[in-house]
């Protein structure tokens, strides 16, 4: 069984779908897929040799060796172009996703469908996306152990789609997440809103000096998006 976190990356993979699991760790998200028969084939990419390791043990361990091909490398450098369909990196930062991402850009013209979870900055992957002509289509956001987690889903397509005239608060809080507005969501940008309130009453009470000051208005224009969205 996965984690509820895995588990709803896992929910976004089209059945039949060719899988490269970017920063696999112990490669728990491809064993699972390919055991329950929903990808035929996947890559496990480790750039580390301790998790590459585990992925390789893994996979031997639950006889899929025919079906995962663990590779190590950095990033998308461990997949060919046209070899799989759909990439999933999860449980890193959002800036480390897109710089993987970014730096790979080459790997990802006949890819139709990337998974993304990051555990912090949404917005940088967002960022990305909007920028390189990939369609935000689907979000999710979960808590799972008091931990908050996002899940976005894009494909190839119109970047500006999903958004709607409110493009800076789409990119920070996630045009689908905003809409449904669940309670994790609400927990989450409270959270995040209390916790720039108390910085900026610290930062009130230093020097303004220009640096100061930007970032004063900086973290109240954010708080005032967070509150539209919040409605309070
Ligand atoms: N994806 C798994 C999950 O969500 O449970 C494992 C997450 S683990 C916290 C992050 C993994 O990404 C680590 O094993 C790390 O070695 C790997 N990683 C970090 N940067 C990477 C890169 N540039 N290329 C490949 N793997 C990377």
């Amino acid at each position: 069984k996965l984690s509820a976190r895995l588990q709803a990356v896992a929910d976004f993979i089209p059945k039949g779908f060719k899988l490269a699991d970017i920063g696999s760790d112990h490669a728990y998200l491809p064993c699972y897929v390919v055991k329950k028969g929903k990808v035929p084939f996947a890559i496990a990419g480790e750039v580390v040799e301790g998790p590459f390791q585990s992925a390789l043990n893994q996979v031997t361990e639950e006889e899929l060796s025919e079906q995962i091909s663990v590779r190590k490398g950095n990033g998308l450098e461990v997949i060919e172009v046209n070899e799989v369909d759909c990439i999933t990196i999860a449980g890193m930062g959002g800036a480390l996703i897109s710089n993987i991402l970014e730096a790979g850009k080459e790997k990802l013209s006949n890819v139709k469908r990337l998974i993304l979870q990051p555990n912090i900055s949404a917005i940088s992957i967002r960022e990305w996306l909007l920028q390189n002509d990939w369609e935000l289509v689907n979000e999710k956001i979960l808590e799972e152990d008091g931990k908050i987690y996002e899940v976005l889903v894009a494909e190839q397509g119109n970047p500006h789609q999903s958004y709607t005239n409110e493009l800076h608060k789409g990119l920070l809080l996630g045009p689908f997440l905003m809409k449904e507005k669940n309670n994790v969501f609400i927990k989450k940008w409270q959270d995040e809103k209390r916790n720039w309130e108390r910085i900026l009453s610290q930062l009130a009470e230093a020097n303004g000096s220009e640096e100061v000051q930007s970032k004063i208005m900086e973290l109240k224009e954010k708080i005032t998006m967070v509150e539209e969205v919040l409605g309070n």
